[in-house]
């Protein structure tokens, strides 16, 4: 018990060196016997394993993610943390081919803590599996990461006030495609020319920080709207073709 906190603290150590945020100034010698603790040397804390340490898999990637969900959690940046029963920053793969950022969590959200789990959430899958992925292989996201009251759309102000949270998650999570979902996930993350509206803006490449980012209508919207599935798709062709994946063969399109 005592090695495995001991290679838990060294571990830590050795990414927050990585990332250049430690601040500790820590002895060489505790770093040099934090290394060769040992998982499997047993819990009472007695004379070290003179044996060499098995093979271990290496250490799970820096959980930069969770820093900032931790962050997100006790976040009182703007009005919207008064009514929230969770805050919901988003999940996924951490190191995700695509990024589905959405506009804001929910009833179902903020309930569970988590994007895109209720109705349109059940669409957004569909759509996910469509492309041939799973909902692990990708990252969603929001612009905002508290819910609104009766799922209002965000302030500018608001959305303002959430997004660097949500461009810290896009710089750690590098992913090679960004699809915006409605209207206030492109105007959060590329200004538009005034005039320009979703539906004006879909299906053709913007930028993110470097980042193609393709807009497409939102879940939401198309269940309202199911005629826009179509288009949806065909964005979603698009991506697919950028990634240089073939559309899967037995296509369920969204519906
Ligand atoms: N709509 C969104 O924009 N995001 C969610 O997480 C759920 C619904």
């Amino acid at each position: 018990m005592l090695n495995e906190i001991l290679k838990d603290v060294s571990d830590y150590i050795a990414w927050e060196q990585e990332e250049g945020t430690l601040s500790a100034e820590v002895s060489p010698n505790i770093v040099a016997a934090l290394a060769t603790a040992s998982p499997k040397s047993g819990g009472t804390g007695s004379t070290p394993s003179v044996s060499p340490p098995p093979a271990a898999p290496p250490p799970p990637r820096p959980p930069a993610l969770a820093k900032i969900a931790a962050e997100i959690a006790v976040c009182t940046r703007c009005g919207l943390h008064a009514d929230r029963t969770n805050t919901v920053p988003g999940q996924g793969n951490p190191q995700p081919e695509i990024l589905f950022v959405g506009e804001a969590p929910g009833k179902d959200e903020d309930e569970q803590g988590l994007a895109f789990v209720g109705r349109a959430g059940q669409l957004l899958t569909k759509m996910i599996e469509a492309m041939g992925f799973a909902r692990e292989d990708v990252f969603i996201a929001n612009i905002n990461k508290c819910r609104p009251p009766d799922n209002r759309k965000p302030t500018r102000e608001e959305m303002d006030t959430c997004l660097p949270f949500l461009k810290r998650q896009i710089a750690t999570l590098k992913p090679k495609v960004i699809i915006a979902m409605g209207a206030t996930a492109v105007e959060g993350l590329v200004p538009l020319p005034e005039g320009q509206t979703i539906s004006k803006v879909r299906g053709q490449w913007l930028e993110f920080e470097g980042i193609p980012l393709m807009p497409t209508y939102h879940p939401a919207y198309l269940l309202r709207n199911p005629a826009m599935k179509r288009p949806v798709w065909d964005d979603l062709k698009t991506v697919l073709g950028l990634l240089g994946r073939s559309v899967p063969v037995v296509k369920k399109p969204t519906d």
